[in-house]
């Protein structure tokens, strides 16, 4: 079965496949071949390049892309998109003046989550995600991370483990899993977060990783939630079970997570909407990828992650919706990429760069997926007929998705 889209007004993010991330001045480079065409056979790029050079190609399926930007489809590499229920309830209370300290004291937040999904039977945690799954892919992301961390209890965190399973072998986009026991401090550990993490690390980390249920570790480094002697204590217990960390650092308060987590050699981290100078250096001397999710400042309207900050300094940035049902309930890439221009002043080249060849590396899959590649996963996104690419994320708000490409299959 080939595919070949022809007449591509621009094919872009072409790569060779060395190149497994950009930083700095780079992102603002975003490579391309005008007046295109791409092939594919079954699920893999083939070939591609100018229409003046097309040779008699033969193909099963022909689309004709006159008018229209074809690229890779986003890698979200950092959503929560299981979960039960949702929590509009808070969003018009916070509307209304309460705080989120007032909310957490009426058993909002997190912990309202979690007993909700603990209530929760499997498949119809399942049922809902899959629903969001779906949307999301229509929103064009090709890949996606969705991470644990609305269980709180190792039943309910085995079973989120189980729903991304499913998704996983259900759905056609590639899927990442993590492990974000260290969400929240459960209601029973109040006065006992030692105990809690003790949990996470000697029942929780094992059975997971026995289990072969998440590909990551991932903890809430935070002020009120989890400290550095915690993160680094539960970054060690998963290394120590093949647990790779990605985590959650430097959202309201910067001391010292983003050192921890280069310490223990994570492949991303994410939030950084408050970075200092030492956070910026110890990242130039790592492998380590910094992630940037806008639509969560968007909605909680906290400070933005300082991206010029970040990438004037020599480093990669990368951008991912946050999708969760408390701070960030939207997984469309297209508004992230809209944001990170309006709000971040990044440009659509950088912007585009973040959220798929960065995105990709974020997720630990950039050898098949985040650019137009020969050999790498057909998962694209025809857009429109748009004037150019900067009309994505100027025209925001709307939707420029023609059709998106899975695995070589029209969704
Ligand atoms: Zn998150």
């Amino acid at each position: 079965m080939s595919l070949l889209i022809k007449n591509i007004k621009e094919l872009l993010q072409v790569r060779d496949s060395h190149i497994s991330v950009v930083k700095g001045k780079d992102m603002k480079i975003l490579p391309s071949i005008k007046n295109a065409y791409l092939l594919i056979d079954h699920d893999t790029i083939v070939d591609y390049g100018s229409m003046d050079d097309i040779q008699n190609l033969d193909a099963d399926q022909v689309i004709d892309a006159t008018g229209k930007m074809v690229l890779p489809t986003w890698c979200d590499s950092h959503t929560h998109i299981v979960y039960s229920g949702n929590r509009e309830q808070e969003f018009v209370d916070r509307i209304n003046g309460l705080s989120y300290e007032d909310i957490a004291n009426r058993g909002g937040g997190i912990l309202n989550s979690a007993e909700k999904l603990q209530n929760t039977s499997e498949e119809d945690l399942y049922q809902q995600s899959a629903k969001r799954l779906q949307k999301v892919i229509k929103l064009g992301t090709g890949a996606i991370e969705i991470k644990s961390g609305y269980g709180l209890t190792v039943d309910a965190e085995l079973k989120m483990l189980r729903v991304i399973k499913r998704l996983k072998k259900e759905f056609p986009l590639k899927v990442r899993a993590t492990l974000l026991a260290a969400h929240a401090i459960p209601k029973e550990y109040k006065n006992d977060k030692t105990a809690f993490v003790d949990l996470v690390i000697n029942k929780m980390i094992p059975e997971v990783a026995k289990e072969q249920l998440a590909n990551y570790i991932d903890v809430f480094c935070e002020k009120g939630y989890f400290d550095l002697e915690d993160t680094e204590r539960i970054l060690k217990a998963g290394k120590e079970h093949g647990l790779i960390p990605k985590i959650h650092v430097n959202q309201f308060n910067a001391f010292g997570g983003v050192g921890v987590g280069v310490k223990y050699e994570a492949l991303s981290v994410d939030h950084l909407e408050e970075m200092n100078i030492e956070d910026i250096d110890v990242l130039k001397n790592s492998a380590t990828m910094p992630v940037a999710l806008p639509s969560c400042s968007y909605f909680l309207s906290i400070p933005y992650t300082p991206a010029r900050q970040i990438i004037d300094a020599g480093l990669p940035l990368a951008l991912a919706t946050d999708y969760n049902p408390g701070s960030t309930p939207s997984g469309n890439m297209n508004f992230v990429i809209s944001t990170a221009c309006i709000k971040m002043k990044m440009t659509p080249e950088e912007a585009i760069n973040a959220a798929t060849i960065n995105g990709a590396y974020a997720m630990g899959i950039g050898t098949m997926y985040g650019s137009i590649t020969k050999g790498k996963k057909a998962n694209l996104i025809i857009t429109k007929e748009i004037p150019s690419y900067a009309f994505m994320p100027y025209a925001f708000g709307e939707n420029h998705i023609d059709n998106v490409i899975i695995n070589g299959q029209i969704i």
